[in-house]
């Protein structure tokens, strides 16, 4: 199906790893003009070489969590390519604690990455989209937003924030023709779940709770979210998708696996 895509502007933040080079891979698959931000420069550095073989590629330095380099970002997207048409919010990081030994510094740090970095890229991606005349934003939740999960209290929270942001941006930006959704993967196959994965009993329990028996492939979640980008999905705003394979859809999902 051409989802018409081709010659879109897509910015992605944290797209040097994991789902958001995946993401940037099938952009570019679209032709799409990509920019690609992430704080980790060895990463991005790699990024710019092995996604641009693919197409037209921009990588950019940056920490979502301050307002200047967000600002600064998005300029510099905006003046090389003309335009910013879709924008993926996705940089995060996912840090285990329980409450109560959840320091002040650990819990600002994971609500700043996940949460008002979705903020400032709204805010300042927008601008640039309402200018010229509509976009899309795709924000990335988590599971741990649906169903919280021990150990993971602040992300748990940021990621719920999210999605509650993603509703309060799309109705504010409807007007200005600027769709906004959020994603709620499961668990999927990167560096940010790879300790859980990893151990095997635990990875045994995990996948228990996937009907379909398997992590996601950051592609199974680049291949939605390209489509909630494209105008096959103009219809989708405020919405929260959810990519997990199942996970956790009934309280027994073993049972269907043991006749
Ligand atoms: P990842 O760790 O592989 O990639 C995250 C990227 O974000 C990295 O390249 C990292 O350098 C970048 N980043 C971190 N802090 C940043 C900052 N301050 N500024 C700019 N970039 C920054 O993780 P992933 O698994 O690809 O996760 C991508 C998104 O999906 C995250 O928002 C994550 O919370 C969400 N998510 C992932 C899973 C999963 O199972 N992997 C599940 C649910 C949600």
């Amino acid at each position: 199906m051409d989802l018409g895509l081709t010659g879109k502007v897509v910015l992605i933040t944290g797209g040097a790893k994991g789902i958001g080079f995946e993401i940037a891979r099938a952009f570019l698959a679209e032709g799409c003009r990509v920019a690609v931000s992430d704080i980790d420069l060895n990463a991005l550095a790699a990024a710019k070489k092995s996604l641009g073989e693919l197409g037209e590629c921009l990588t950019l330095a940056c920490d979502v969590t301050n307002a200047e380099d967000v600002e600064m970002m998005v300029g510099v997207a905006e003046s090389h390519f003309g335009t910013l048409d879709i924008l993926i919010n996705n940089a995060g990081v996912l840090k285990s604690c329980l409450v109560e030994e959840l320091d002040e510094s650990l819990w600002d740090f994971s609500l700043n990455v996940n949460l008002k970095s979705t903020f400032l890229c709204s805010k300042y991606g927008y601008g640039v989209m309402q200018r010229h005349g509509g976009g899309v934003i795709i924000n990335a939740a988590s599971f741990a937003a649906v169903i919280p999960s021990v150990g993971h209290g602040a992300y748990g929270a940021a990621k719920a924030a999210v999605i509650n942001l993603t509703r309060t941006c799309a109705a504010e930006f409807a007007p200005s023709n600027v769709r906004v959704n959020a994603y709620v993967p499961g668990v999927v196959a990167t560096h940010l779940t790879a300790g859980m994965r990893n151990d095997p009993t635990t990875a045994e329990k995990m996948l228990a709770d996937i009907p379909l028996r398997r992590f996601a492939d950051p592609s199974d979640l680049a291949s939605v979210i390209v489509f909630l980008a494209s105008d096959q999905a103009s219809y989708m705003t405020g919405s929260v998708v959810e990519i997990h394979g199942g996970k956790l859809c009934v309280q027994n999902p073993h049972a269907a696996w043991s006749n």
